[in-house]
């Protein structure tokens, strides 16, 4: 039988964390949710291409015509990896938040945006400008509640244009939502909608054809490549309708003195009216070469792999009293059943399997007695082993899930007091089996 995929080899996995103790371990990071490391396959790509590296559609010469070539094959690598449509776009943007900002600054005036509150607060807030109005849902305990409560919200609606933004993954409790029956739902009321893929895409194929999704954004940097580049790609018609998101440079086709002493400028159309400036050919090189990474080492081996250290995780907290794992949808959660997810399992298989079906590889836990701040410290200190704790800047989503009342207070990450955060432990590509075993002898021992 061929051997089971291991984990994709990755930077980092060599550095060695010292102890409180003295010592030092083999560190590990198991914080992909944040940012993944970096695919060693992609920084070698990276330093071939260095050499050539000049600035993009501005230069005559020999790397220029390279650097520009590379740019815009990497945006059709993306286009590819996403299963573009034929009329869609890929923008390079600096990251998912960059990208959900820039889709919000193009949206016809009087957009109406539905957003669930227990979002991710880059999906939560952009939408807060002059001509849009956010209409805010509650938290869903179910993935058929989600799609029920976006459907009457869209249909007490009144008329005008409408977007829904949701995440495809959480950030916090990891659960997979019912992406294709919210489009279904948006579409079936006149509305368009966006998918935050900050944490599905690292994790899952996602199609947007097939997802029937209007947007997808995501960041390179928890997708196995360096910081500094993100994607936004969907529909063109409201991006091209729209003024440019940063005015200058490359976004502007002619610039010209009108007749009354100012100044005409006809803006491009196409993924340039949005790019102005020099743009960061090598992010998006990077970002499209993890892409390639990914669906080359079989994209569905090295989820089932993720899925089943998800599992492990889930089975080694379980078996501690102590120890609450967060999770929105509970046990209904794995009737997400819509592609990106396997559906309910019908029959006895044990908890932990059934969870993490409906999962990708991020589990957030609270341990009685303990203060999430202090536990995450001394996995650090003890155990070589790098999670996060806080409010993981999705602050009415931990209130609904520690039971506080509305309007947690406290800095992105770094709550004050400590009352309403979590420990999250996330899983990726080139996460080693023993780092997981470590992780779960390490809780077990401070939770004892
Ligand atoms: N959405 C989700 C679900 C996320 O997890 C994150 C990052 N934590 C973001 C958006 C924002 O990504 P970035 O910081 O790369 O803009």
């Amino acid at each position: 039988a061929p051997a089971a995929p291991g984990p994709l080899p990755v930077l980092g996995l060599d550095v060695r964390a010292p102890l409180v103790t003295g010592g030092e371990l083999p560190y590990a990071a198991l914080d992909y949710a944040a940012s993944a490391p970096v695919l060693r396959s992609v920084w070698d790509d990276v330093a071939a291409y260095a050499p050539y590296y000049g600035s993009v559609h501005r230069g005559a010469g020999y790397l220029s015509q390279r650097s520009t070539a590379v740019f815009e094959e990497s945006r059709a690598a993306v286009a590819r990896f996403l299963g573009c449509r034929e009329d869609d776009e890929v923008l390079f943007t600096r990251s998912t938040t960059d990208s959900l900002n820039l889709l919000a600054s193009a949206l016809p005036s009087g957009t109406r945006v539905f957003v669930f509150e227990t979002e991710h607060h880059a999906s939560l807030l952009p939408w807060r400008g002059p001509g849009l109005r956010t209409v805010h849902l509650d938290a869903p305990r179910s993935p058929e509640q989600a799609v029920a409560t976006l459907e009457r919200a869209l249909a007490e609606a009144p008329e005008g244009p409408k977007l829904v933004c949701v995440t495809g993954a959480s950030n916090v409790t990891g659960e997979v939502w019912p992406v294709r029956r919210l489009a279904r739902a948006a579409h079936r009321h006149g509305a368009r909608i966006v998918l935050d893929a900050a944490q599905l895409v690292p994790h899952r194929p996602v199609d947007i054809g097939e997802l029937d999704v209007d947007w997808v954004a995501f960041s390179g940097h928890k997708l196995y490549a360096p910081f500094g580049a993100g994607v936004l790609a969907g529909r063109t018609d409201w991006l091209h309708a729209a003024e440019p998101y940063l005015a200058g440079g490359g976004a502007s086709r002619t610039v010209a003195r009108s007749a009354d002493g100012g100044v005409e400028v006809e803006w491009q159309s196409g993924p340039a009216r949005h790019e102005a400036g020099s743009p960061n050919v090598i992010g998006a090189y990077a970002l499209a070469s993890a892409c390639r990474a990914l669906t080359e080492a079989g994209f569905d081996d090295v989820a089932a792999r993720e899925r089943r250290l998800t599992e492990r995780l889930l089975a080694g907290l379980g078996e501690l009293p102590q120890v609450r794992v967060l999770s929105l949808f509970g046990a209904d959660g794995d009737a997400a059943g819509d592609g990106t997810d396997a559906g309910r399992s019908g029959n006895a298989e044990d908890a932990a399997g059934a969870a993490a079906r409906h999962r990708v590889g991020v589990v957030s836990f609270v341990v009685e007695g303990w203060n999430s701040s202090h536990l995450a410290a001394a996995l650090s200190a003890e155990y070589g082993i790098g999670v996060r704790d806080g409010l993981f800047c999705a602050h009415p989503l931990l209130a609904a899930l520690l039971g506080a009342g509305r309007g947690a207070s406290g800095e992105c990450g770094a709550p004050e007091g400590g009352s309403l955060n979590a420990v999250r432990v996330s899983i990726g590509a080139g996460t080693p089996d023993e780092h997981v075993e470590r992780f779960l002898r390490a809780v077990r021992e401070l939770v004892r």
